[in-house]
This record gives structure tokens, C-alpha cells and sequence, in this order.
């Protein structure tokens, strides 16, 4: 075996490969010149950031079994030319947890305890005790948005401070936190409670700029927020001008909407402190994920075992072929089920029917789940590893196979909640049409058929008269075009319909993506009970 180390990471990591007396371990510079001639014989590469993995650097590499990235980010890495190459490719996520965690204590401390400007004070030769008074940490409350990996080491870390933490995250196991000792509240009382409110989740639709004008009006005028997580998920103006306004106290800044920071509001408060981006940065992280790619990388060669793969094994080109518009029919039926399900799934369940009932199973089940998990966590999950995220998770996944001949080639998913959702269930269910199109036959065990692809209102209601007719306006109104207009409803037995109307469902495919606005509108509908926008890829 050749291994081919073409950046700079953990000594121990490099010597645990060359504990191996039969492989070979060649370091060399990232540029190109230096890697290319390596690679023609190269079994593995590690890298960092800086090697560009793309299709016309892999094409060097006929014999490469594994790239293994040392951190979290694969943006230098094509994906897909590896997949498609059977190369797998691996990272080492939350490697850097603990130090996001304590740059985040680091952050409240500073602010409680105005450090960065008593010591901007002092090196300006002045002695300002009386200006610098400060409060504890301990007794205030602390919210965390998100209690993933990250969410959980602030956990740890602010027990030790006394702190009273309150947690708002609707994917989590309610076991879990309870696991922890954290109040799980709703997003409103996380906004009201905090002293200190932390944010933890990855960007998604529902947290981009979570941190607005509507919920910074919602907390207290001494709250202070700590952002160690996207930039994206503050509206930097809407911050800069609550605390201007003595809305909220102030903020503390690690990660910023375009980096590096120039021209922002925030840099001229002093009651913002700020760090460029360095929450991750730090030796010891850098030296963990050095050592557990190494590893990684070595018990895959020496074992098969996978571990923190971002995507694929190959599978045989054949089978592969006939296999890929029914796992593109699963990761989009997860999709949608992550956007219109009702929180924390506990239970997750696959039925394949017909001839999907003797394929690839394992590759669908993981298909679908990738395509929930994805919604909701910054992890990239992918076929390789979207189970044992799941589980991770609390997940329990239920497979049936129903072989019968009649039944026709379809995927059905559901998740059902927990507790804490009354164990609401969703399901949807759909077949590839038409050659290899995706789409929605079923949805919550109503008929109702539909493309499963780019902009969709998917909307539940009473069977009543006029809905239809209030939807189009609502949207015509908007100048949102309709593309497709897809209903359903319940089977009106004699029981049902003696106790009036039926539910229905129906999926709008609009142009363009459909403003929380307008969703709001059609929610009020009076017959409406749910209406949800769904973005599936088009
Ligand atoms: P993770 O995937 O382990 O956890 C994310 C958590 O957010 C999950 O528990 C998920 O259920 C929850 N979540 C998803 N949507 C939510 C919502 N709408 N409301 C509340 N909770 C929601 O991720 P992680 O490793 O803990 O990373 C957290 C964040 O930190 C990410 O945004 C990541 O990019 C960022 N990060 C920043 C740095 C840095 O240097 N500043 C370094 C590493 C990670």
C-alpha cells in the first residue's frame, strides 16, 4: 500500500501509518508538480484544505482507494468524480467540537466580564475599575439553539459555571436531553428566557437569519447572544440596531455573513465583541483530526471498515444504473418528509413494494434517511453513514417488504414523533415514472399525485368548497405562478362523512420559491390546517 500525506498534519498520525513495515508513506508538497507523480501508484491521500481534489487530478490516481480529509469541509473535494471513481472519501467532523465549545464559554466570560475592553483600556494607560463592574455567570440562564454535537460540549462546559440551561431543538430525542439535565422549551421561550442565548445549529431554511427583528424583540433587554456557529443565522443590521437600541445587551461574534467582516455596524459597538472565524482554530483540534484520519484511513485499508465517509462505496456500473432513479425517489421522498413532518422523529419506516422489494434495500433505506437527516443536521450524512446517524440520533428505523407480484413498484417512508408530538405520523410514497421521473403517489394515505421536484406548497384542509379557488387568488395575488395543482382526499366512508367533511391534501409545484408570507395567508384559509413550502431539487 502507498499512502500519500501531501499536507502538513499530526506527526503521530503520520507515524501510526508508518507502523504498517509494509506500506509505504510518501509526504509531499500540495502543488500539483509534486503530487501528480506520487499519486500514479498512490492507494490513499491525505489532505487538508489546500490539495484541490477535482476529476482531473483523481484521473492521475488509477489505483486511489480513499481520500481522507483531515476536518470537517469537503469543498475541495469533487464528490462526485470520486464516487463515480469508487474512490471513498473521508472526514473527521466534530474533531474540532470542544473548541468551538470553549471559544463560546470563552465569549460569555468575555462579555460578562468586559475583558476584551478592560484590556483595550489598560493598554491605553488607563485604570478604569469602576466602569469594568461585571455580573456571574453564575444562576443566569443559558439557551442553546441546537444540541448537536457542539450544543452538547457547551452543556458540559457551562454546568461548571452554574449556569440554568434551556434548549430548543425539535430533531433531538427528548431522552437525550433529558440525558443531559436541559429544559427543552419552545423557540418563544427560548428568546424570553435567555440571559445568554448560544447558537449551535447548521444554516437550514428555518434557521437563516433566525436572529431578526421579530425574535430579538422577544428577549430580555440584559440578554447577550453568542454566535460560534454561521454567520448566516444572525441579521447582522437587525442585531447591530436591537442593541444599539437597548433591545438586548449585546452579542458576541465568531462567524459573520461575509467573511472577513468589512463595513458592519457591529465593529462599531462596544458592546459586540468579535473573533475572525478562529472558534475551531485551534492546535489540539488540529492535531485530533490529523490522528483520526490516519486511523480512519488505516482501518479502511486494512479492514474495510468505513467510518465518517461522505460518500459512496462503489457499487458495480450495472447495477448501479438501474438502481440510481430509485435512490433519487428515496433521498427526495426524505426530503419532503423532513419539510412537512411535525419535529423530532422518533421512529423511522420503509416499505418497498413490487420489484423495489428485491433491490438494493440497504441502499434505498440509507438513501431516504440521507435525505431527512439532511434537512435537519449540519453533519453531512450520505448513504454510507445516514443509519448510524439516525441511531446516533435515537431513530428507530422499521423496514417491510411487500414482495407480493401485484403490488406496484413503490417506496413508502414514514416517521412518526415522539412524546412530545403525540407520536404524530407523516408518510409519503412514491414510484419512478415515466423512465426515471420521481413522483409523489401518497401523501399522509391520501392519493395524491405530483412531480417530487423543485418549489412545492404542500397544504392539508377540510374537503370544503372554495379552497381551491382561495389558493389561486392568494397566490395569484403574489405573482406566484402555478405550475402544477395536484389534489386528494380521504374516502368518504358513510362514518366519515356523517361527521362532515373529509380531510384532503394538495401539492402546488409553483415557479420560484414561495415567501413565509404568503404561507402564512394560506394557513389562514379556514378550512386549512397546515401549509408548509417545500424547495426539492429541480
Ligand atoms: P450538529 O449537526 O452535530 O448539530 C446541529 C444541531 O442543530 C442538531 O442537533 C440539529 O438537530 C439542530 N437543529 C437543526 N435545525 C434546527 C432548528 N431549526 N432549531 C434548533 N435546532 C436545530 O452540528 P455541530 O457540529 O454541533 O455544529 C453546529 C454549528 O457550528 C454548525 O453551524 C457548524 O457549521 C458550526 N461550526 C462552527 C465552527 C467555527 O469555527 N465557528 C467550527 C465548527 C462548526
Amino acid at each position: 500500500m502507498k499512502i500519500v500525506v501531501a499536507e502538513k498534519i499530526s506527526r503521530k498520525g503520520v507515524d501510526l501509518l508508518r507502523e504498517e513495515k509494509s506500506w509505504k508513506v510518501v509526504e509531499c508538497e500540495p502543488a500539483r508538480d509534486k503530487l501528480i507523480p506520487e499519486l500514479k501508484d498512490a492507494d490513499a491521500l491525505l489532505i487538508r484544505s489546500a490539495v484541490q481534489c477535482d476529476a482531473a487530478l483523481l484521473e492521475h490516481a488509477p489505483k486511489l482507494k480513499v481520500i481522507g480529509r483531515a476536518g470537517i469541509g469537503v469543498d475541495n473535494v469533487d464528490i462526485e468524480a470520486a464516487t463515480k471513481k469508487g474512490v471513498l472519501v473521508m472526514n473527521t467532523p466534530g474533531g474540532n467540537s470542544v473548541s468551538v465549545a470553549e471559544h463560546t464559554l470563552a465569549l460569555m466570560l468575555s462579555m460578562a466580564r468586559s475583558v476584551a475592553l478592560a484590556n483595550e483600556s489598560m493598554h491605553a494607560g488607563r485604570w478604569e475599575k469602576k466602569l469594568f463592574e461585571g455580573s456571574e455567570l453564575r444562576g443566569k440562564t443559558l439557551g442553546l439553539l441546537g444540541l448537536g454535537r457542539i450544543g452538547v460540549e457547551v452543556v458540559k462546559r457551562a454546568r461548571a459555571f452554574e449556569l440554568d440551561i434551556i434548549g430548543y431543538d425539535p430533531y433531538i430525542s427528548p431522552t437525550l436531553a433529558e440525558d443531559l439535565h436541559v429544559e427543552l422549551v419552545s423557540l418563544n421561550d427560548l428568546f424570553a428566557r435567555s440571559d445568554y442565548l448560544s447558537l449551535h445549529t447548521p444554516l437550514t431554511p428555518e434557521t437563516d437569519k433566525i436572529i431578526g427583528r421579530e425574535n430579538l424583540k422577544k428577549m430580555k433587554k440584559s440578554a447577550r447572544i453568542v454566535n460560534c456557529a454561521r454567520g448566516e443565522l444572525v441579521d447582522e443590521q437587525a442585531l447591530a440596531e436591537a442593541i444599539s437600541n437597548g433591545q438586548i445587551a449585546g452579542a458576541a461574534l465568531d462567524v459573520f455573513c461575509a467573511e472577513p467582516l468589512k463595513n458592519s455596524a457591529l465593529t462599531e459597538l462596544k458592546q459586540v465583541a468579535l473573533t475572525p472565524h478562529i472558534a475551531g482554530s485551534t492546535a489540539e483540534a488540529q492535531e485530533i483530526v490529523g490522528y483520526r484520519i490516519a486511523e480512519q484511513v488505516r482501518d479502511y485499508l486494512k479492514s474495510s471498515v468505513i467510518q465518517n465517509a461522505v460518500n459512496m462505496p462503489s457499487l458495480p456500473a450495472e447495477e448501479y444504473r438501474l438502481l440510481a432513479p430509485y435512490l433519487n425517489l428515496a433521498e427526495r421522498l426524505g426530503q419532503l418528509l423532513a419539510q412537512i413532518g411535525t419535529g423530532a422523529p422518533s421512529v423511522f419506516e420503509i416499505r418497498y413494494s413490487g420489484k423495489l422489494s428485491k433491490m438494493n434495500t440497504s441502499l434505498l433505506r440509507n438513501s431516504a434517511l440521507k435525505g431527512l437527516l439532511n434537512q435537519i443536521l449540519d453533519e453531512k450524512s450520505n448513504v454510507v453513514n445516514s443509519v448510524s446517524i439516525a441511531q446516533a440520533r435515537g431513530i428507530r428505523i422499521q423496514e417491510s417488504h411487500a414482495q407480493r407480484t401485484a403490488s406496484a413498484d413503490t417506496l413508502r417512508i414514514a416517521v412518526k414523533g415522539n412524546s412530545q408530538n403525540q407520536g404524530a405520523e407523516s408518510s409519503v410514497e412514491g414510484a419512478v415514472l415515466m423512465g426515471d421521473e420521481p413522483r409523489l403517489l401518497v401523501l399522509d394515505n391520501i392519493n395524491v399525485e405530483c412531480p417530487l421536484s423543485g418549489n412545492l406548497i404542500v397544504m392539508k384542509n377540510l374537503d370544503v368548497p372554495g379552497v381551491i379557488g382561495k389558493t389561486g387568488t392568494i397566490l395569484g395575488k403574489r405573482g406566484i405562478n402555478i405550475a402544477s395543482f395536484s389534489l386528494g382526499r380521504e374516502r368518504a366512508t358513510k362514518a366519515k362523512a356523517a361527521k362532515g367533511p373529509v380531510g384532503a391534501v394538495c401539492v402546488v409545484q409553483v415557479d420560484g420559491q414561495t415567501p413565509a408570507a404568503v404561507i402564512k395567508e394560506l394557513t389562514k384559509i379556514p378550512a386549512n390546517t397546515f401549509a408548509r413550502a417545500v424547495e426539492l431539487p429541480s
